[in-house]
């Protein structure tokens, strides 16, 4: 057999989390979020498959990989342009911009375009991207003053959703209301607004407005610290699988992988299975991370090396080089994972390499 480590996408289950995102915000349109490879699952597999009212992504190229593709849903940057010269490309590829700096303003009024879709950003409390709330009456001015501009989303974007209950959310929504009152008061025609990601989505109705922003539910991740409440179950869409490629049996005092971190107890029974960093596995899960051998939960032992990693079988019956093995998906979901790596279901996602092949079903 070639080597096992295989990626499958599951359309259906990408459908039916956008499905229960469209239930949950009524009338509010939906942003697909498909940056960074619709979060390692295929940006055009995944654009091809979504009814979205837009697509957000984090380049040019990311942008023009799915209009290559015969996406001609609008597609927003959601960073916006990172040079002057990008605008030209926005408007020859119809694309849609974050606008968060002055320089972009300007580079907008000096490029002969027409009737851009303008996503201007507000910083409400993430202090990473967007205007001050001082500061953002005079862009929008200028924006509209320069006569290229076909429509504005005022933007915001939350820094702490994944808690609901942190204060800051409310903060962060409270100024946003304000700002966007004060804006309007003053500018005609009025403009949309938009700033729910996966987790306001999911926890906080009053920010859907009428875009909201949804990346990681989409995948099936859950985008909270806690657990989802039983009534918005997500599907995980992306398994990570791969299979037993070796059997031994340690004695007591013997170790598995590099450094011998693990060291068998008593007489153990230990699969080696072809997925490893090298994979996109997390190099720092610990010995405990469960991994399903047949179906069957059991413990990654010793150090995950590049292209291998040792699991506990010596609770199974019958365990065969070939068996199946499943990182994460639905059984181990990668928030599981995430979670005894100590980093996120964002990263695991994300960092899948190109190496592992990629299967997609419906
Ligand atoms: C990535 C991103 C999102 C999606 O965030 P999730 O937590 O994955 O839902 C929404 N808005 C902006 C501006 C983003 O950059």
């Amino acid at each position: 057999m070639s080597r096992p480590t295989q990626v499958t996408i599951n359309l259906a289950k990408l459908k039916a989390n956008f499905e229960l995102a469209k239930r949950l915000v009524g009338n509010a349109q939906v942003l697909a979020v498909v940056k960074a490879n619709a979060y390692g699952h295929g940006a055009v597999a995944v654009a091809r498959a979504l009814p979205a009212d837009a697509f957000g992504v984090a380049s040019i190229d990311e942008a023009l990989a799915l209009r290559d593709a015969g996406i001609t849903a609008p597609i927003v940057l959601l960073g916006g342009i990172f040079a002057a010269r990008e605008m030209m490309q926005v408007a020859r590829h119809d694309l849609q911009v974050v606008v968060h700096t002055a320089d972009q303003v300007q580079a907008l009024i000096d490029t002969a375009v027409v009737d851009v879709v303008v996503w201007l950003k507000l910083d409400t409390g993430m202090h990473r991207l967007g205007f001050a709330p001082e500061a953002i009456l005079e862009s929008l001015q200028r924006l509209t003053d320069s006569g290229k501009v076909a429509r504005i989303i005022l933007m915001s974007h939350f820094a702490n959703a994944d808690d609901p209950d942190h204060s800051n959310n409310a903060r962060q929504l409270q100024l946003f209301e304000r700002t966007a009152s004060l804006l309007s008061a003053d500018h005609r025609p009025p403009f949309a607004k938009s700033m729910a990601n996966s987790a306001a989505l999911l926890t906080r109705t009053a920010s859907h407005y009428e875009w909201v922003r949804p990346g990681l539910m989409l995948y099936g991740a859950n985008p909270l610290l806690g657990c989802l409440p039983e009534h918005l179950q997500l599907l995980p869409v992306m398994t990570l699988r791969s299979r037993v490629v070796a059997i031994r049996e340690l004695l007591p005092g013997e170790g598995v992988g590099y450094g011998g971190q693990w060291i068998a107890q008593r007489k153990s029974l230990i699969a080696t299975v072809a997925v490893g960093y090298g994979d996109g596995y997390p190099r720092h899960a610990p010995n405990g991370t469960p991994v399903l051998v047949n179906g069957q939960r059991c413990a990654l032992v010793g150090r995950v090396s590049m292209d291998f990693i040792g699991v506990d079988v010596s609770g199974l019956a019958g365990v065969n080089i070939g068996d199946e093995v499943i990182l994460w998906g639905d059984d181990v979901t990668v928030d599981e994972v995430a979670q005894h790596a100590g980093t996120l279901a964002y990263e695991l996602l994300t960092g899948v390499q190109p190496r592992v092949s990629f299967h997609y079903e419906d």
